[in-house]
């Protein structure tokens, strides 16, 4: 099996969920006492969040590509950063670790060709739903169309994430307002949703009676990184 190096803790809510997946993914696979084979990297997340509102992103480019390197010193064979947020600073960090890096966006979107999805709303903070980063990969690599929640959506989105799921609280009014928002996106034309903040799956169960088929980025980043692990195709 080849080891994966994850940058995690951003946040540890959903750091602690991936490390789930992916045990259970090798377990699954693999069958007996196999788990697997993990260096992992947890940084503190207030240090990261606080350079994130600052708009210093060549700052948090510095830490995680630092981390990464670690990784790579470590032994880690490839990269996983378990926040569809840091992805803004991926080329970054993959070039200052030197480790190949497993794409959020490339594995979501893989996913969504393989249900035929061509367009789809995003669930996210305000860094993955305003900037380009995320919904210009999507469309210029995989001919995938990103619809956005309406700004004041996008605001109780991103503040539910930092506020609540980040620190653990997970509240059933919260949950209501996010599958009023899957409803709005299937009303304005998505053909599935994006859970594309890795907290979410804590608070909406993707397999949940929704608007929309929903398509949980955690789940799919466990799934691409075991199937990487265990030598079958890849996506780095
Ligand atoms: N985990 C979240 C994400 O997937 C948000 C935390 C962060 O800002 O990194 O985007």
């Amino acid at each position: 099996m080849k080891t994966l190096g994850i940058l995690g803790g951003m946040s540890w809510e959903s750091s602690a969920l991936l490390y789930q997946l992916l045990n259970r993914e090798v377990a699954e696979r693999l069958g007996g006492l196999n788990s697997a084979d993990l260096l992992l990297r947890s940084v503190n997340f207030a240090e990261i969040e606080a350079l994130q509102r600052a708009g210093d992103w060549a700052g948090a480019a510095r830490v995680l590509g630092e981390a990464g390197l670690g990784l790579k010193s470590a032994g880690a064979q490839a990269l996983l950063i378990a926040t569809n947020t840091m992805h803004k600073v991926a080329d970054e960090v993959e070039a200052l670790s030197g480790l190949p890096l497993i794409h959020i966006v490339d594995v979501t979107a893989q996913a969504l060709q393989a249900a035929g999805v061509r367009r789809v709303g995003l669930l996210a903070t305000r860094y993955t739903m305003e900037e380009d980063f995320y919904s210009g990969r999507m469309l210029n690599r995989h001919g995938i169309e990103t619809l956005m929640p309406a700004p004041a959506q996008r605001l109780e989105l991103h503040r539910v994430i930092f506020e609540e799921l980040c620190r653990g609280q997970i509240r059933a009014e919260s949950r209501a307002f996010y599958l009023q928002v899957v409803q709005d996106l299937a009303a304005a034309g998505a053909e599935a949703v994006i859970l594309g903040c890795t907290e979410i799956a804590l608070l909406l169960d993707p397999q949940v009676q929704a608007a929309l088929p929903l398509f949980d980025s955690t789940a799919l980043q466990a799934q691409a990184a075991v199937e990487w692990m265990l030598g079958g195709t890849t996506a780095v």
